[in-house]
């Protein structure tokens, strides 16, 4: 039994396709024709565009929109001055072919990358690793490693998959996937998610432990993968397997009921999105709104700051979508784990204790009263509300709302309609929002509990840190007090208070969240169901 991180829920049995690592090997040559070498790097460079041009929209049919915007950060490396332009020019000052060259830069960005702990440059570096392959499998004319027609049940098991590599996989056949490397955010993790196939990631040496047609046991929840496993442990998962597929076509008859506890009390569950596709999901699974709309993603995997408009158009379909069920709006979080390539942010020692969400937005206005706007844009279209995020004194809120007036004041004098009385609360996941919630409820119109951030601060216990997991506990009694707090002074003051960290999908912590009266559970899309039925049933 090998033991990994559980990226994606879910039981699967099937038979292992081992993908090979693209090794490449370049020998290394001089070359006589500087003009020649010029000349394949551009055309490898035309070759890889159109591949990529490929790749996006066959992906965006067949995964999603969201899936496809990493064909959009490999287009853009193709037009990087830094990159292709630094290869040509490798080859002219190093008299040297083409593929050489290439090699070299990506080289130069790797070791560059290899030491930074963070996971979004992680993330860049492996985008410059495939597109670079990309280059060089054109430059040797070698296809790239595609996935032969594999049979059902499969099961991949590989060192990494970069997003072209998952774009290719056939989604009727593939079951689970496996991989050595990868953590929670890496790209085949959130695919997977998406896919709604179980992975399990970060396994290490899972490519030297499995070879051909093994046949394993993915355990997606837990994070155990079982090779060549016994009679009875085949049957103990098929068991598994089949238990949980009755038990989610018959939590498919929740989708239009309301989370009524025995004692007669109507708890909202809501969904987490972090696109505009996300809310299909949401409503699908009987969704009664989205409790957390994380916009960051808004901004992330392109050149630069959406506008106002392309805001307001995200924000108006999802209202739209929602037809009249609540969207809470989190303005934008980012920092910490969340960079932008085209936003400068110092390096920092602490980033999650650093420049980050209301933070950043406090100091960058521009970049804050252009998603204010767009957002106050959107309220006429449906029933919006704003939500500060990392909230951590009660002048940081003060400040956010007249930040919030001056835009309403704008689109006054600029007769844009918007709803005056839009909603306003914050997230509480810091611990001194929490320990302050009594005053900060008489600011806002709603809390909502951020318990990923609330944990890891509460407990100093790095949320992304596998070492020190076993400290990062929501059932800790210090978080559970700063959550019943929290609750607590929201009623208090008449107000509501919900929650959008993890734990609210957590079937073990429902009930204690429940008696100290919590009145809305978001969660992502594919955890709604049980989410109404842990509430019906408790
Ligand atoms: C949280 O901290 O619980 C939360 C919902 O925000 P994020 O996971 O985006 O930090
Ligand atoms: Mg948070």
């Amino acid at each position: 039994m090998r033991k990994g991180i559980a990226a994606s829920k879910g039981y699967a049995i099937g038979k292992v396709f081992l993908k090979e690592q693209d090794v490449i090997v370049i020998a290394h040559s001089n070359c006589i024709d500087v003009i020649e070498e010029k000349k394949r790097l551009k055309r490898a460079v035309e070759e890889a565009r159109n591949q990529l041009i490929h790749l996006r929209d066959k992906t965006g049919e067949s995964i999603g929109k969201e899936e496809s915007v990493v064909f959009e950060s490999h287009l853009i490396l193709l037009d990087d001055p830094e990159f292709i332009g630094a290869a040509s020019a490798a080859v002219e000052r190093d008299n040297t072919s083409a593929e050489a060259a290439v090699k070299s830069i990506v080289d130069m960005y790797l070791a560059i990358f290899s030491d930074m702990e963070d996971e979004y440059i992680k993330e860049r570096a492996a985008d410059i690793k495939d597109v670079g392959n990309r280059l060089l499998r054109n430059l040797m004319g070698r296809c790239s490693t595609e996935f032969p027609d594999l049979p059902e049940n499969t099961v991949v098991v590989a060192h990494d998959l970069v997003p072209s590599d998952t774009a290719q996989l056939d989604r009727r056949k593939v079951i689970a996937f496996l991989t050595d490397i990868g953590g929670r955010t890496s790209h085949s993790a959130i695919i997977a998610r998406m896919l709604e196939i179980p992975a399990v990631v970060g396994l290490q040496d899972i490519t030297s432990r499995v070879k051909n047609g093994d046949t394993v046991i993915v355990d997606g929840a837990e994070g155990v993968v079982i090779i060549n496993p016994q009679e009875d442990t085949l049957k103990l998962y098929e068991d598994k397997r089949v238990q949980l597929e009755i038990e989610n076509d018959k939590l498919k008859g929740l989708i239009d009921k309301k989370a009524v506890t025995r004692a007669g009390r109507n708890i909202a569950v809501a969904g987490n999105i972090g696109s505009v596709e996300d809310v299909h999901k949401v409503i699908e699974n009987g969704g009664e709104g989205v409790g957390l709309f994380r916009t960051e993603f808004l901004y992330m995997d392109r050149e630069e700051l959406p506008t106002e408009e392309e805001q307001f158009l995200a924000y108006k379909y999802v209202a739209e979508k929602l037809e009249g069920r609540p969207l809470i709006i989190r303005t934008l979080d980012i920092g910490g784990d969340k960079r932008l390539p085209y936003l400068p942010m110092p390096e920092e020692i602490n980033p999650f204790l650093g420049y980050r969400a209301i933070r950043l937005c406090l100091d960058r206005q521009d970049v804050f009263k252009t998603q204010l706007r767009a957002i106050l844009r959107a309220s006429v279209f449906g029933k919006v509300k704003i939500m500060f995020p990392m909230i951590s004194a009660l002048k940081e809120l003060i400040k956010a709302k007249e930040v919030l007036w001056r835009c309403m004041e704008e689109l006054k004098t600029e007769e844009k309609p918007f709803n005056e009385a839009v909603e306003t609360g914050i997230m509480i996941e810091v611990p001194s929002a929490a320990i302050m919630a009594d005053e900060l409820a008489g600011y806002v119109d709603f809390f909502s509990i951020g318990t990923n951030d609330l944990v890891q601060y509460t407990l100093a216990a790095d949320r992304m840190n596998e070492k020190i997991a076993y400290l990062y506990d929501p059932m800790h009694p210090a978080v559970l007090r700063l959550i019943k707090m929290t609750i607590d002074a929201a009623h208090r003051e008449g107000k509501w208070c919900g929650m959008c960290g993890e734990m609210a999908g957590d079937e073990e912590a429902i009930p204690t969240l429940m008696e100290y009266g919590l009145d809305e559970f978001s969660v992502s899309a594919p955890y709604i169901l049980r989410v109404k039925q842990k509430i019906i049933n408790s």
